[in-house]
């Protein structure tokens, strides 16, 4: 699902850039009328605007083992591909859903007195978020400990999705205090002092 039109448009330009050699469903996204825009989008049940759906996945999806004359491209997102050829950031080709996970962005209202604060969470993006049907996927990234194998902590591995979903200098409040406790961290460690560390279950399970 798309969060805005800016997010649609954003993604419209992205599929225009791509060729029929990287993209296995180019010719069903070409526009019925010449001129006409790239049919990449459709609405869902609840009349929400979202990718369209080709044989039951996203018409992005390049299917596994997929072959045809000319095509060069492989399994997966074919707009991260996209992104990996231009040298980009796939935060600037792919919908906003699409890369923001597993982060999830919410906002809260909190009363303080009188007064009613904004306050805009970013955290995990967890099966219990997704609502109905979030419980029954076969698997799901950040529940698994395939995920959680990365050398660098998320603040750092995923930068650019933090500062496009915090602003820039809300993310250097946010890593400055990140490098602090890593390094206090490991100064407790240098000094064999006792740690009191919240890990992720699955980063707990991926370790053992
Ligand atoms: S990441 Fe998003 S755009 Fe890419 S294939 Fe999956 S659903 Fe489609």
């Amino acid at each position: 699902m798309y969060s805005d039109e800016e997010d649609e448009e954003r993604t419209l330009k992205a599929a225009a850039m791509l060729t029929p050699q990287m993209w296995q469903f180019f010719d069903e996204a070409q526009p019925k009328k010449s001129g006409g825009k790239l049919r990449i989008s459709e609405k869902d049940e609840d009349k929400e605007r979202k990718t369209r759906t080709i044989d039951g996945a996203c018409i992005f999806l390049n299917r596994k083992g997929h072959t045809a004359d000319g095509f060069t491209g492989s399994f997966g997102c074919v707009l991260h591909h996209l992104a990996e050829k231009e040298k980009i950031h796939f935060v600037d080709t792919k919908p906003d859903v699409c890369w923001q996970l597993p982060l999830r962005r919410s906002f809260e209202v909190r009363e303080f007195g009188e007064r009613e604060i904004s306050v805009t969470v970013i955290g995990e993006y967890e099966r219990l978020a997704w609502g109905e049907g979030g419980e029954d996927f076969d698997w799901y990234c950040t529940s698994n400990t395939e995920a959680h194998v990365g050398k660098e902590p998320v603040y750092i591995s995923n930068k650019t999705e933090l500062q496009a979903l915090m602003g820039k200098d809300a993310y250097a409040v946010l890593a400055k205090l990140c490098d602090q406790r890593i390094a206090g961290i490991k100064d407790a460690q240098k000094r064999s002092l006792p740690l009191f560390v919240i890990q992720h279950p699955a980063t707990i399970a991926a370790g053992k």
